[in-house]
């Protein structure tokens, strides 16, 4: 089964990452700890943190995924060992801002939304239903690709 996340505030990193691959990750930069436990339990979703004493709490000790490393490098790459994610499957498919899952956007649509010089060379746009925010290919997309493959050392 599909995993999905909740990121404590000190991963705002490594959720963004995780979202660049398509993982389903809630995340807040300011939130209660008392709230993520419950968010999580609430939501079925996995906890990941940094934080060993909230790791050890009763009721998060089953919700929780504790991230080792210090670095979002480190972080993504164990993630991705942990639960068997292939990175490329679901590459960009979700909102990095909100989360959603975006949906394939008319050409024509993008035209007045978009920069006129990405419009002329740019041939798919998907847009995020929830916050209308565009998305499309380009060189940001391939620097993705590379740094994503860099940190997994594929
Ligand atoms: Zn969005």
């Amino acid at each position: 089964m599909e995993s999905a996340f909740i990121a404590d505030s000190m991963l705002g990193r490594l959720a963004r990452w995780l979202r660049i691959i398509g993982c389903d990750v809630e995340y807040f930069a300011a939130i209660e700890d008392e709230e993520l436990v419950e968010r999580a339990w609430e939501s079925g979703r996995l906890l990941l943190t940094r934080d060993t004493l909230l790791v050890q709490r009763r009721r998060a000790r089953d919700r929780c995924f504790f991230v080792a490393g210090d670095h979002f490098r480190d972080q993504l790459r164990q993630v991705v060992e942990a639960f068997a994610i292939d990175p490329f499957a679901r590459f960009l498919t979700r909102c990095l801002e909100c989360n959603t899952l975006l949906q394939e956007f008319e050409r024509e649509g993008a035209e007045a939304m978009v920069p006129p010089h990405v419009f002329a060379t740019q041939q798919q746009f998907r847009a995020c239903p929830a916050c209308g925010r565009i998305y499309w290919g380009g060189t940001h997309r391939e620097r993705m690709v590379e740094e994503l493959k860099e940190i997994l050392g594929l």
